[in-house]
């Protein structure tokens, strides 16, 4: 009996430490779904690949509800966040906030491809590949690329389609670009209703928010195990001979997600004026479970807490900046992007001039923002890069193989880069509020009316 009480005490004390901490929870799920996941590869032999796959199947399950439950809630809560997030800023306020994030997020984009081609044409990984016998090709001629007549001609018309006609579709077919536009207008639109209109709608939303926020509490509940499960079923499905040739090609995109995670802390700490070491400890549960699911999207609702509750990001910012932000600012996307386009370049043999290369660069700012924030959106998007600068899209299907594994560095950084936003335009525009805090005062003011109602009669 007493020989077993120190065991007993550890398992004890081992239980204090990882309840409540999710990030610890979700490193232990990470850790130990991929070690599950390396025994189950059938390349050890232990198990069959019939029976492997029967398995990965079930370990996927947690991990499938949890996204399927944010991605129920995902359209309301953009819509709920991002009108409060409007409706809580001066209209001032609002402008020049509004056309600052936007320009903020194309610097970032323009920074983080700067850095991919830097990298890129530094360390050459394509030209590696090339000696090596180079990418799949079917032979075909390379596609001609866009000329850039045709990319000014299109772009009047990419602009136009950016306002959705009809909403509804944008809500069905999961156009999130769409629905963000869409929700900005009708949020700015309600600024200019008389404050007693708006109200109920307000409130409406406001609801809306917190229902949503409630159903993605009860999907957190399965974050450990969906991490768990869903490493396993990736470690297990993945061929480890992928990852030889191409190596080096995945150690420059990593080393380039690196170089902008730290011009993030710079940011961090000359523009926002925080502690960047602290910055990087608060935000580690949105960046794992980024790791794990390899989707801003399902890591919205997170980023919102962590940003008004960790960070103490005022909620006028936070509603705002991170529901845009998910959708459009994907600078570790864009540094991927641009690294890959011209490794394959390199490893098709293909000079690039000084203008296909400002080309690929306008594309890629282009195509990180109409990427999906889901997983594998970065190198669904990618072709029509490829494409644009006449690389043949062959070499894509090696890509593919690799690319969950990349997914799931770039989405850190993504979310990383929307948290860091946060925390600059807090600064200059934080009304030093929080979400908890408004819903207080409000009501304050609701029992306030009430009483002086009461009084009166
Ligand atoms: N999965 C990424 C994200 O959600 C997008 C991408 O695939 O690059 O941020």
């Amino acid at each position: 009996m007493l020989e077993s009480r120190p065991l007993k005490n550890l398992s004890v004390h081992l239980e204090n430490l990882v309840q409540g901490r999710l990030w610890l929870q979700v490193i232990i799920g990470l850790v130990v779904g991929a070690a599950l996941g390396v025994l189950l590869n059938p390349s050890t032999g232990l198990f069959t690949e019939d029976f492997s796959s029967w398995l990965a199947n079930w370990l996927d399950l947690p991990g499938q509800i949890f996204m399927r439950l944010v991605q129920m809630v995902m359209i309301p809560l953009i819509f709920a966040s991002i009108v409060s997030g409007i409706v809580s800023n001066t209209s001032d306020n609002l402008k020049t906030f509004g056309l600052r994030l936007l320009l903020y997020f194309v610097f970032t984009t323009i920074v983080s491809i700067i850095i991919g081609t830097i990298i890129t044409l530094i360390m050459k990984p394509g030209q590696y590949v090339y000696s090596l016998g180079g990418l799949p090709h079917s032979g075909e001629n390379l596609s001609t690329p866009v000329e850039e007549t045709d990319l000014f001609e299109n772009v009047p018309m990419a602009i136009s389609k950016l306002i959705p006609d009809n909403p509804l579709e944008s809500i069905l077919m999961g156009e999130m670009l769409g629905v963000v536009i869409f929700t900005i207008i009708i949020g700015v639109a309600i600024t200019q209703l008389p404050h007693k209109t708006a109200q109920p709608i307000i409130r409406f939303t406001e609801a809306i928010q917190k229902i949503c926020m409630i159903v993605i509490s009860w999907a957190m509940m399965l974050v450990p195990y969906a991490v768990f499960g869903l490493m396993a079923a990736l470690i297990s499905r993945i061929g480890v001979e992928i990852f030889l040739g191409l190596g080096y090609y995945m150690l420059v995109v990593v080393i380039g997600l690196l170089l902008l995670l730290l011009f993030y802390l710079i940011l961090v700490l000359v523009v926002a004026k925080k502690n960047p070491f602290k910055f990087l400890r608060a935000i580690r549960e949105p960046q794992l479970l980024a790791f794990s699911t390899a989707s801003s999207a399902a890591v919205m609702p997170v980023s919102m807490k962590t940003a008004t509750e960790k960070l103490k990001v005022s909620n006028n910012i936070s509603d705002f900046v991170i529901p845009i932000g998910a959708t459009i600012n994907m600078d570790g996307t864009a540094l991927f992007q641009c690294v890959t386009t011209l490794f394959m370049a390199q490893a098709y043999g293909i000079e690039l001039s000084v203008v296909s290369l400002i080309l690929i660069t306008s594309t890629v700012v282009a195509a990180s923002i109409g990427t999906p924030s889901v997983p594998g959106g970065g190198v669904i998007i990618l072709s029509t890069v490829l494409q644009s600068a006449g690389i043949p899209i062959d070499g894509l299907i090696v890509i593919i193989g690799i690319d969950r594994i990349l997914g799931m560095f770039r989405t850190v950084v993504n979310v990383t880069g929307d948290l860091t936003s946060c925390l600059v335009f807090d600064r200059f525009y934080g009304t030093g509020i929080a979400s908890n805090q408004i819903i207080e005062t409000e009501e304050l003011k609701t029992i306030d009316e009430s009483r002086g109602l009461e009084s009166r009669i």
